[in-house]
């Protein structure tokens, strides 16, 4: 969530300040005065600092309600308390502030001032603040574990390669390629039923790196 946020913060950032020369400077004429050729290499510059840092110097996380399937009911329950629900609308389940683990709050969306988040809500897949798989890690990572076992065309070797690697598709780790690998390697020797669970699992909950590498 925070890398996909930073991104389009800074290209918030340089909207920013394209429309901010645009207002302040008379019409035709970018560099006319020292005042304005100094407001201009100011921007300039403070974006540079922000695509280098490649983080804001401000802002911070709204806490949010998700269900224990992840799906998130309210990204600011601060600001917005009356879009909270006790059961998600979607599938049911019971709906959380915090972490099961730590009671850490759940990060919702992040607030960067008057700068805009265009990403849309999602769940991050483990806590910040104590490292423990949420619920809905959890339970895909235990239910793709039993089809991976129950799968007839695996070998034991295999099923306990794809699953001990599971937590490299979600996160981007060293290993997240090999596990990659490990999948385009077996996904077209297993059952269509848990190949198709096993994609769905990669869309749902894998990290970008191996989403792109597996081009879904
Ligand atoms: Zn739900
Ligand atoms: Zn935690």
């Amino acid at each position: 969530m925070s890398n996909s946020v930073v991104s389009t913060e800074i290209l918030t950032m340089y909207l920013f300040s394209f429309f901010s020369i645009s207002l302040t400077l008379p019409s035709r004429s970018l560099l006319r005065t020292d005042s304005q050729t100094c407001r201009l290499a100011f921007l300039v510059i403070y974006c540079l600092y922000i695509s280098t840092k490649r983080r804001l110097p401000m802002g911070y996380y709204h806490p949010a309600q998700i269900c224990l399937n992840g799906h998130v009911i309210n990204d600011s329950i601060d600001s917005h308390p009356e879009l909270n629900e006790k059961f998600c609308t979607k599938c049911g389940a019971k709906t959380i502030t915090s972490c099961p683990s730590c009671g850490a709050p759940l990060h919702g969306d992040f607030d960067c001032g008057p700068f805009l988040d265009l990403e849309p809500p999602s769940a991050d897949a483990y806590c910040y603040n104590c490292g423990a798989p949420y619920p809905w890690t959890e339970s895909a990572l235990k239910s793709t574990t039993v089809l991976l076992q129950e799968e007839e065309l695996l070998t034991d070797a295999a099923k306990e390669t794809l699953i001990h690697e599971l937590p490299d598709i979600i996160s981007e780790t060293p290993k997240t390629k090999l596990a990659v690998l490990h999948i385009q390697k077996y996904l077209p020797t297993i059952g269509r039923f848990t190949a198709d669970a096993l994609k769905q699992f990669i869309i749902d909950f894998g990290c970008e790196y191996a989403l792109s590498l597996l081009k879904l």
